[in-house]
């Protein structure tokens, strides 16, 4: 099982060691040839969504990284990640790759809680460890996808098939188990975990 990374900005690096962790071989996408290896899934980091679009478009990797998605590549995108992913974002006129039903609102929780840690539930995992970073919020959701995590009413988790993306940081911690259920659900497809 190979994990790709998209290592153009943000914190790449920190899901590279969970997906090693998790016995995965990892990759670096840091241009549009390294789109040519061979992998199984895709890592969308956070960091800045703004740049890593512009990239993508720069480094041409956009349209082929886009439609690998579209065609059922296995994506985990955390925040600026999920921001890349979204098919409408709120208070921005550029759609990145946009290829998630969901609308997006970037910076949504403002500058006094512009970054917290909590413990939350994922799914069926209780108790997991979640950083919000300036974090987005998801407002919308079409219907059909899975909402797997909220706080205080605001969705921070969802899946559509092959898609998982959310608002927080699951890999700054230890807990593994936000990126075992991407393995499990979206690359394996196992149903229930
Ligand atoms: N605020 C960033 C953005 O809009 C996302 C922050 C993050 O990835 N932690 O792109």
């Amino acid at each position: 099982m190979k994990a790709a990374v998209l290592a153009v900005q943000g914190d790449f690096a920190e899901h590279e060691n969970v997906f090693r962790k998790l016995g995965c071989d990892t990759l670096q996408i840091r241009q549009k040839r390294d789109l040519e290896q061979s992998f199984d899934a895709l890592i969308l980091p956070g960091g800045e969504s703004t740049v890593q679009g512009k990239l993508l478009r720069e480094l041409d990797m956009f349209d082929t990284i886009r439609t690998r998605i579209l065609d059922g590549l296995p994506v985990m995108a955390t925040c600026a990640g999920t921001i890349l992913l979204a098919k409408q974002l709120l208070d921005d006129p550029t759609i990145h790759l946009g290829t998630l039903d969901i609308a997006v609102r970037r910076n949504a929780y403002g500058r006094q809680l512009a970054s917290f840690h909590i413990s939350g539930s994922f799914g069926t995992s209780k108790d997991v460890s979640m950083s919000f970073i300036r974090a987005p919020q998801i407002e919308f959701c079409a219907p059909g996808i899975e909402v797997l995590s909220e706080h205080q009413g605001r969705i921070t988790a969802v899946r559509q098939n092959n898609q998982l993306a959310m608002t927080f940081h699951p890999e700054l911690g230890t807990d593994l188990r936000v990126a075992q259920y991407f393995l499990d659900v979206c690359v394996s497809g196992k149903t229930t975990c």
